[in-house]
């Protein structure tokens, strides 16, 4: 029973440890999932920003290559004016009037001479000039001349093979930088980053155009930009602007059909420049691409090459990304942008993003609000956890506990019921072997004398007493154990059926060698089921005349007492009395001490528990106290009020 109790207690205890292991396990992955999963969402949220950026660049690109050449004059002829009209109608071009037009920073275009010309020129020409005026041609001013002293000497040392404008000597473009630079050095700092590319502001995908452009109109529109060069001619030029509008409506409601030569553009996509050195022009600060970006393109008209373009309006794009990542940036996420440079200084940055524009990269570097979320909530977590655990392991231990307790009082009940029985047997065969012994003697007429005969009977009797007893015993144990024992609580004099029991005993007593007083006290009359405090007289008699049995004072002293509230009947003898210890016990079914005169005596452990219940069902207590100078005192109390 013990050694299963064992096995079972060590193996639930060892599946619980098991248990407990493998949950802080998985909490070290689900650690490692989340900052996994974390790293997943910074990616996306990278590469929906790439997309987005992406997206919005090519409109823009598109918009751009689809441009006609003529914006980047400062007058243009519509291309759909009359046939053979003596005057060609003059348009402003619709850049004209300011410098910013979206990405694209103050367009420009390099005349074949090398001359640079912008919709923005001949602002300072007019008479009536307004101060956003003057404010718009100082810029182009100061564009005009970015232009010639930064990008013309660049262009001219390493133009593409298809431009042949060989202008000036000077600055090489600058070399694009190595893509995934900076990722690699991002990474080798331990952090995440990946490089995600931008090819939207390169050649990359977009297509050389060629249309095809009326002579007349071609040769009008290189006319008029030479003129509008020319201060003699703007206030003329002006002028017929205003007419040129009205003219061009009118003729633009009816286009004609004839046909005239034309001459063949090629306009070929844009492609990036990168000047280093040099404010950038549009916001006066350092470039975030480590030089200015250009962004030009090839128009050839037969044999007249143009190079067209703008400067990428850094600001704007700054402006755009943060836009989209502010877009897609997710709960607990931040975001900065820095220039590719800047990346290797970023402590706390959880994903860089590099977004590799080709000619130079851009870092997104996103970052957690609070970083320490994930430990957060495993640490959380782990408490959880372990008040669990240790709940469990609490409930599991207390429930082996009693588990083990309930066996063993199961196995010592087990016991009990074994000395019971043998004692049972025990205490029925003595008596038994007394009375067929006296009996056969008296049948066989072996007792001569007629005294010896008399005693042999009582002997008989007190033995057949004693079975009665231990019978009785058994049988009210057994009633009170199913809950069948009935009591009959009548009216009484307690002391008259104490005295009968007193005197029912003595005999057995003083055969012992004991002498029993009675101390009655006045007492009315009382309720009380005679059989029972009969029963519990005998049984304390019973028990005194049997463990005092080696004692001094051989006088059992049986009392009556009255307090009120409970009729006390007491039973006091001078033997080893019982240990302060054991005094509860000893009122336990089976109980028996190990002191030595239980050893000699036979019992059955069932006399102190019935006493204990008969008071019980008078709802009254037995306790032991110790009587002087040895000895104990049985003191029973009942409540016997009428
Ligand atoms: P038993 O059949 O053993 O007498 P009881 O329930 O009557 O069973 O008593 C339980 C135990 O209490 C006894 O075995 C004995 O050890 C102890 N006991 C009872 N009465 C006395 C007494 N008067 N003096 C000393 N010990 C006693």
């Amino acid at each position: 029973m013990y050694k299963r109790l064992i096995i079972l207690s060590t193996i639930i205890l060892a599946a619980l440890c098991g248990l407990a292991w493998m949950g802080y396990h998985s909490i070290g992955i689900r650690a490692q999932g989340l900052q996994g999963a974390r790293l997943g969402e910074f990616a996306a949220v990278a590469e929906q920003v790439r997309q987005d950026v992406t997206r919005r660049l090519d409109e823009f690109m598109q918009a751009e290559q689809s441009r006609p050449y003529t914006d980047y004059q400062y007058y243009f002829v519509p291309e759909n004016v009359a046939p053979g009209r003596q005057q060609m109608p003059v348009l402003r071009s619709p850049l004209a009037g300011r410098m910013e037009q979206g990405l694209a920073y103050g367009n420009f275009q390099i005349e074949p001479d090398g001359s640079v010309i912008t919709p923005n020129d001949n602002v300072d020409q007019r008479q009536d000039l307004t101060e956003s005026d003057n404010e718009l041609y100082a810029e182009a001013i100061s564009n005009r001349k970015n232009i010639e002293i930064n990008l013309l000497p660049a262009l001219s040392g390493d133009t593409p093979g298809s431009l042949k404008m060989n202008f000036y000597s000077g600055n090489s473009i600058a070399p694009p930088k190595e893509p995934d630079q900076f990722a690699k050095e991002v990474a080798q700092k331990g952090k995440s980053s990946q490089s995600y590319p931008i090819e939207s502001l390169q050649s990359k995908g977009q297509k050389t155009q060629i249309i095809r452009q009326r002579r007349e109109v071609f040769e009008q529109n290189v006319l008029s930009n030479e003129a509008a060069q020319s201060q003699q001619q703007t206030q003329e030029l002006a002028a017929q602007t205003q007419q040129a509008d009205g003219l061009y409506e009118q003729q633009a409601a009816s286009p004609d059909e004839s046909q005239t030569e034309t001459v063949q553009v090629r306009i070929e996509p844009f492609f990036p420049v990168v000047v280093p050195g040099g404010d950038h022009a549009s916001q006066q600060a350092e470039s975030i691409f480590g030089g200015q970006v250009f962004l030009l393109r090839h128009v050839q008209i037969e044999d007249r090459h143009l190079l067209q373009g703008f400067q990428l309006n850094e600001k704007e794009l700054v402006e755009q990304i943060e836009d989209s990542a502010s877009r897609f940036v997710r709960k607990g996420m931040s975001f900065e942008l820095s220039p590719g440079a800047d990346a290797r200084d970023n402590g706390n940055v959880a994903y860089a993003a590099i977004l590799n524009f080709g000619f130079g990269d851009l870092v997104l570097n996103l970052k957690e609000i609070d970083p320490g979320w994930i430990g957060k909530e495993i640490r959380n977590l782990r408490i959880w956890y372990f008040s669990i655990i240790a709940i469990v392991l609490l409930a599991v231990t207390l429930g082996l506990v009693s588990l083990w307790r309930n066996a063993t009082a199961q196995i010592r009940l087990a016991q009990k019921k074994d000395d019971f029985i043998s004692a049972v047997s025990h205490e029925l065969r003595t008596p038994l072997t007394s009375i067929r012994m006296y009996s056969e003697m008296l049948e066989k007429n072996w007792v001569k004398s007629q005294d010896k005969a008399v005693e042999y009977y009582g002997n008989m009797r007190q033995e057949s007493e004693r079975l009665s007893r231990l019978i009785e015993n058994v049988l009210d144990f057994s009633r009170i154990q199913k809950g069948r024992k009935k009591y009959a609580f009548n009216a009484g004099d307690i002391n008259k059926c104490v005295a009968n029991v007193v005197e029912m005993m003595r005999p057995y007593a003083v055969q012992k060698g004991f002498s029993i007083l009675t101390e009655p006290a006045p007492i009315e009359q009382a309720i009380f089921d005679a059989d029972a405090v009969t029963q519990i007289i005998v049984n304390l008699l019973d028990n005194a005349i049997k463990y005092a049995a080696d004692a001094e004072d051989k006088t059992i002293t049986v009392r009556t007492k009255t307090d009120g509230k409970f009729t006390v009947i007491e039973v006091e003898d001078h033997g080893p009395g019982v240990p302060h210890r054991q005094r509860n016990k000893i009122f336990e079914q089976f109980y028996r001490l190990a002191a030595e005169s239980t050893r000699e005596t036979t019992g059955t452990g069932l006399g102190l528990a019935l006493v204990k219940k008969f008071a019980e069902a008078h709802n009254g207590f037995v306790e032991i106290i110790g009587a002087k100078p040895t000895g104990a005192i049985f003191r029973v109390a009942l409540t016997t009020r009428i």
